[in-house]
């Protein structure tokens, strides 16, 4: 095949042919896509996906093959896209006040058509796996990987494997998986676990694996970058913030923006912040003491989505930290369910591991370090609905080990209309 990109090793820079199935280097690094912009660079520019903004055709409308030239220029009968992205910016007064700034733009990638930023590396990790002539697809995941994977495989008549954490995955994402059709195992382990059997089971069975470390979905998720500048009519942040779990998500921004920058679109790179779960904190701790990360066994937080301890993307997701003079930062729990009361209490709402990023920020804008009038975007990555428990228990207050600081009981009255108005105008 005569692609203009290759797939090649972040570590001693060895590449591979795109129709290489292959997830890691003979070296063991991780592997990245390398585009060859040249001969399509001088062609390129912000008006054209301005324009395409208009267009009637589906990949146009897609928020992420509206930027094809940047995300994978493929065929477009091998296209799986369910109009993922176009995504809302929002701001909120409140928001502002409560990490004590005055510029906060959140992208809500919650808006995806399964309920998170996934969607966006799913339809094209989907894409190359109908181009390659594969029909059966796995992943393991903390919930959201799952139901993206189930639902884009369901969608091309493709066989789907999920390997998640029994007992670790919230209802909603679990009967996603389920309903959109995905033979769901539950594995007595952690995700970390799960994921190293997913990849052992993919070699022996032939099975295309779509988790982040498959570098397509790296490709996908930059158009979280290409769409956020496309709100901002090309006005480059000077924060843009995600939360942290196996890293591919903050990975793919940096490439994005280094990319771009490359190619003279912008001219300069946002600082890119990290936020983790203190109890699932290893790129924070790589980080801090300028160490390469260790793994951390059986993390702990409520925030599932970003409960993950050996991070597959942590050195990609580190170096672009590092190169956009970025940082990572950690919270507690406490800090992200007060924060998550917040951002649903705003009326836009969000799952626990998105809401890291507030609680992350307003931690940094207290310390000094985020100026007061920087202008910074958010990542909201996931759903309210995705977590509905950890809703329903932090307000009544039985959350273990959390105090419900703002939460909103609910009231249990009589049926009866006196009562009720009094309860009212209580
Ligand atoms: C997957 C996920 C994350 C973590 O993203 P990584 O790319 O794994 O770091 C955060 N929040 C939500 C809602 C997710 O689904
Ligand atoms: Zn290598």
């Amino acid at each position: 095949m005569d692609t203009p990109w290759v797939i090649s090793c972040i570590e001693c820079r060895r590449s591979f042919s795109p129709t290489d199935v292959r997830y890691r280097c003979t070296c063991g690094g991780t592997l990245d896509v390398q585009h060859d912009f040249s001969a399509i660079s001088h062609k390129i520019t912000t008006e054209m996906f301005d324009m395409r903004l208009s267009s009637k055709k589906p990949i146009d409308k897609s928020g992420v093959w509206r930027f094809k030239e940047l995300v994978l220029p493929i065929d477009e009968s091998f296209i799986a896209t369910r109009f993922e992205g176009n995504t809302g910016l929002y701001t909120h007064s409140s928001l502002d006040s409560y990490m004590g700034l005055t510029n906060v733009k959140l992208k809500h990638e919650g808006e995806n058509p399964t309920g998170s930023f996934k969607d966006r590396g799913m339809t094209v990790a989907i894409s190359i796996a109908k181009l390659l002539g594969k029909d059966k697809v796995a992943c393991a995941s903390t919930g959201n990987t799952s139901a993206s994977m189930a639902s884009y495989a369901a969608y091309m008549g493709m066989s789907a494997y999920v390997f998640v954490p029994k007992g670790q995955i919230s209802y909603a994402k679990l009967s996603q998986s389920i309903a959109f059709g995905a033979k769901t195992l539950q594995i007595e382990g952690d995700f970390d676990i799960a994921m190293d059997i997913v990849q052992k089971v993919c070699d022996l069975e032939g099975i295309y694996l779509v988790n982040s470390i498959n570098p397509y979905r790296i490709e996908g998720q930059k158009s979280i970058a290409y769409e956020l500048l496309q709100d901002l009519s090309w006005v480059v942040p000077d924060w843009v913030v995600v939360p942290g779990g196996n890293l591919g998500n903050s990975a793919a921004l940096y490439k994005a923006f280094s990319e771009l920058h490359a190619l003279q679109l912008i001219t300069r790179i946002p600082r890119i912040l990290v936020v983790q779960a203190a109890g699932a904190n290893p790129l924070f701790t790589a980080f801090k003491s300028q160490r390469p990360l260790q793994p951390l066994y059986s993390p702990q937080t409520l925030a599932t989505a970003i409960k993950i301890g050996n991070p597959v993307s942590w050195k990609k997701s580190l170096r672009g930290v590092i190169a956009s003079g970025g940082l990572v930062e950690q919270v507690s729990d406490q800090e992200i369910m007060d924060a998550k009361a917040h951002v649903d209490a705003a009326g836009i709402g969000a799952e626990p591991a998105s809401c890291a990023t507030v609680a992350g920020v307003k931690k940094l804008t207290e310390q000094g370090i985020i100026s007061r009038d920087a202008s910074v975007c958010l990542v909201l990555t996931g759903h309210i609905l995705k977590d509905s428990d950890s809703v329903v228990l932090y307000h009544k207050g039985e959350l273990s080990g959390i105090q419900g600081r703002y939460a909103q009981r609910p009231a249990l009255v009589s049926a009866d209309v006196d009562s009720i108005i009094k309860q009212i105008r209580n």
